[in-house]
């Protein structure tokens, strides 16, 4: 059976790649009917940050992530928290001192940063020097030591990773690393093989940058007795520009695409297309098509880009597609942040401005950043700017005569609706001897206060006839 997990070190908010980490491994698990366990990697005290695994656990459900084990949702191999689990690593690392595998080291912090200066003025790759690796006297008081792997002198070890085929590492190049550190908590090495072991997980699916620790892991399995999972070690995710993927990308933790408007299913669509595909040409396709189609195989061994201007033009796609109701409950809120005076309006109203928008956003955070895309909709008094209102090629008294002229007009229709109205301005513009962009330029600045709105007729429509004259007849006065 299929058990993956996402395995986060809360040490900050989640960003992009590693929620595609996540992602990839949810999509596996749903795919094979499986199992995604979540579990936190907090044995790193000093870099913990508070509020990292609730932002964590958070992104996971914005996205409909669900796990079946891990935080709030125990099963039986649990805890899920690895500052909860010391004992296991404890164990483990004393079973590996034993067995002869691993042993005690007393060197202090000073001479380790010695060691190291003394090699890198030698020009030498930097590492421990052993000291204590075969050390037979007494162990010094007072010293708490940590307990390092020995890792073999020669050879290679080779491990097989289901993206990449058969990965080869010299054990030369592989530094006697820490299991267990002097504050009793294990490193990531240790915590995570005993842990992918006892939660018996089948395939660890994890970001390239981790493919170096593999060959670690490797043999401490071997050296525990473990079977080794399979591994598959994902693309990296770079900018445009090819180099690693950072904030000027627009890359930014997840919680703040959520905040931007971004819908999830959007996310979830853009993220899994950050190294897997499912054809050549396919880019919109909903969450089930990815989970039916999902594979290893199909995941590239070459970066992913990420690119944000695909990520706008795919939600922008996402949006036009709700149903309108849908639309008006997702956006309301991100309106009612920019624009306060439309809490007081009728849903029947709001859907009839939001229907505008849907076709015009790209994020639901422009209703909320961009305030003017709708708040003359919910002003009952408008403020104008003469000039604005006087058009090109106007005069005072001609912009006075066309708007009395429009204004009757408007009161006069049999239905308010847009093709009526459209009509009948052409024609009066004819007769004034206007152009009719002229003509509707200047009404629009009578009925929105603003020269940039969304089409001049169907804004009016939504408006209403009473609102609309009402307008008119304010920009006369
Ligand atoms: N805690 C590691 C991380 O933050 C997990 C890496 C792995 O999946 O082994 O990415």
């Amino acid at each position: 059976t299929v058990r993956v997990r996402y395995a986060p070190s809360p040490t900050g908010y989640p960003h992009v790649g590693n929620i595609r980490t996540a992602l990839f491994n949810w999509l596996f698990a749903r795919h094979h009917s499986g199992k995604f366990i979540v579990r936190i990697e907090d044995t790193d005290q000093a870099r913990y940050v508070p509020g990292a695994v609730e932002a964590i656990l958070d992104g996971l459900c914005w996205l409909g992530m669900d796990w079946d084990e891990g935080p709030e949702r125990d099963g039986v191999y649990g805890p899920y928290f690895q500052s909860q689990r010391l004992e296991k690593y404890r164990a483990a690392a004393e079973k590996l001192i034993e067995s002869g595998h691993a042993y005690r080291c007393y060197c202090s912090l000073e001479r380790l940063e010695d060691v190291r200066a003394a090699q890198t003025a030698a020009k030498q790759p930097t590492g421990y020097d052993r000291k204590c690796r075969d050390r037979c006297d007494i162990s010094p008081a007072g010293v708490t030591p940590v307990v390092r792997f020995k890792v073999p002198l020669t050879g290679t070890t080779t491990f097989y990773d289901v993206i990449r085929g058969e990965v080869t590492f010299d054990n030369s190049l592989l530094d006697d690393f820490v299991l267990l550190k002097s504050d009793g908590f294990p490193t990531y090495h240790l915590a995570n093989i005993v842990d992918d072991h006892e939660m018996k997980i089948s395939h660890v699916m994890r970001a390239e940058e981790w493919l170096s620790s593999t060959p670690k892991h490797i043999q401490l399995y071997k050296a525990m007795g473990y079977e080794p999972p399979v591994y598959a070690h994902l693309p990296m995710i770079l900018g445009p520009d090819r180099s690693k993927l950072s904030k000027r990308h627009g890359a930014v933790s997840i919680i703040e695409y959520k905040d931007q408007g971004y819908l999830p299913e959007t996310m979830v669509n853009f993220l899994s297309l950050l190294g897997w595909s499912l054809d050549a040409t396919t880019e919109i396709m909903n969450v089930k098509t990815v989970i039916d189609n999902f594979s290893l195989e199909r995941i590239s061994k070459t970066a992913a880009i990420f690119n944000i201007e695909k990520l706008d033009w795919m939600n922008g796609s996402y949006i036009r597609a709700l149903p309108l109701d849908e639309f008006t409950d997702r956006a309301q809120p991100f309106l009612e942040a920019g624009v306060p005076e439309a809490a007081a309006y009728d849903r029947e109203y709001l859907k009839g401005v939001l229907a505008l928008i849907q076709e015009r956003v790209k994020k639901l955070g422009e209703l909320r950043d961009q305030p003017e895309l709708t708040r003359f909709f919910f002003y009952e008094n408008l403020e104008y700017h003469a000039v604005d209102l006087v058009g090109k090629g106007f005069t005072t008294i001609s912009t006075r005569q066309a708007l009395e002229s429009s204004l009757e007009r408007l009161l006069t229709l049999d239905s308010f609706t847009i093709d009526a109205m459209e009509n009948s301005l052409r024609a009066l513009a004819e007769e004034l001897r206007l152009k009719p962009g002229q003509l509707f330029g200047c009404l629009r600045v009578a009925v929105t206060g603003q020269t940039v709105s969304p089409p001049l007729f169907q804004t009016m429509a939504v408006l209403g006839r009473e609102r609309t004259t009402k307008r008119l007849k304010s920009a006369i006065a």
